[in-house]
């Protein structure tokens, strides 16, 4: 689902004349297969994000390839990218990235709407996938309204509502308590189970990393380990 093939970073920083260079990914390879559960960990700044911002092509990709569901992405566009994504990739932040001024219902419609969905089909939809996050009655909730934990089940909503195939989270359960944590994780398995979601889980907590079929682990950039469970 899910393939990487020597891919490479590095960011630069200050001007022309005084350039210091960042190498922030070397040469990572790996894939997740149709299905799996797979979790990255490593220490603050180990290069996860970015790697997870190639992967999602929010960030240009500058050596290695990266493929998606069979679909060679790596000289996509941003635009081409942008179109891809839709409805085959679904994105959970740490901060959760809800718009403020939007309700629940509002935040989950809005992929929909992007994808050009009609008003009615939309609202069932939208609807259908708050309810399966465990959020019947608080589609009119502002985030501000709503606890950390139901927050990122909005965004959960949100990444599901186009039905993608792949779901990649960053530091999912940064922002929770051990308990609202464990209910999210819980989520995550589900949605595993019941709908095949491939799930690509950063994250620096070890017991996130527990809920994995697979861990990936990452140090300066690189991986350094592959532990299969
Ligand atoms: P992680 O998610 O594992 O904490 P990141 O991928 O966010 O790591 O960052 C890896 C390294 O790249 C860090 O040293 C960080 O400072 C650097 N970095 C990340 N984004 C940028 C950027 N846009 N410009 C310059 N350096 C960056
Ligand atoms: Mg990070």
């Amino acid at each position: 689902m899910i393939e990487v093939k020597q891919l490479s970073h590095q960011f630069e920083l200050g001007k022309k004349d005084k350039k210091t260079v960042i190498p922030v990914l070397q040469d990572v390879s790996f894939s997740v297969t149709k299905g799996e559960i797979v979790t990255l960990v490593g220490r603050s700044g180990s290069g996860k994000s970015t790697l997870l911002h190639l992967i999602g092509g929010f960030l240009p990709r500058q050596s290695g390839a990266i493929t998606i569901n069979g679909t060679d992405v790596s000289n996509f566009t941003e635009a081409q990218f942008a179109e891809f994504r839709l409805g085959t990739i679904g994105f959970i932040f740490q901060n959760f990235q809800l718009i403020q001024s939007m309700t629940a219902y509002q935040n989950v419609e809005l992929p929909l709407i992007l994808q050009g969905v009609s008003e009615t089909a939309r609202k069932i939809q939208a609807l259908e996938t708050l309810e399966k996050v465990g959020l019947k009655g608080f589609e009119h909730h502002y985030p501000s309204e709503l606890s950390g934990g139901q927050q990122q089940r909005v965004s959960v909503a949100r990444a599901l509502v186009l039905n993608p195939l792949i779901i990649l989270a960053d530091e999912p359960t940064g922002s929770l308590d051990s308990e609202t944590e464990e209910d999210l994780l819980h989520l995550i398995k589900e949605l595993n189970d019941s709908l095949d979601i491939t799930f690509l889980i950063i994250t620096h907590d070890d017991e996130v990393a527990k809920i994995g079929h697979r861990s990936l682990m990452m140090h300066d950039g690189a991986l350094i380990d592959q532990e299969v469970k």
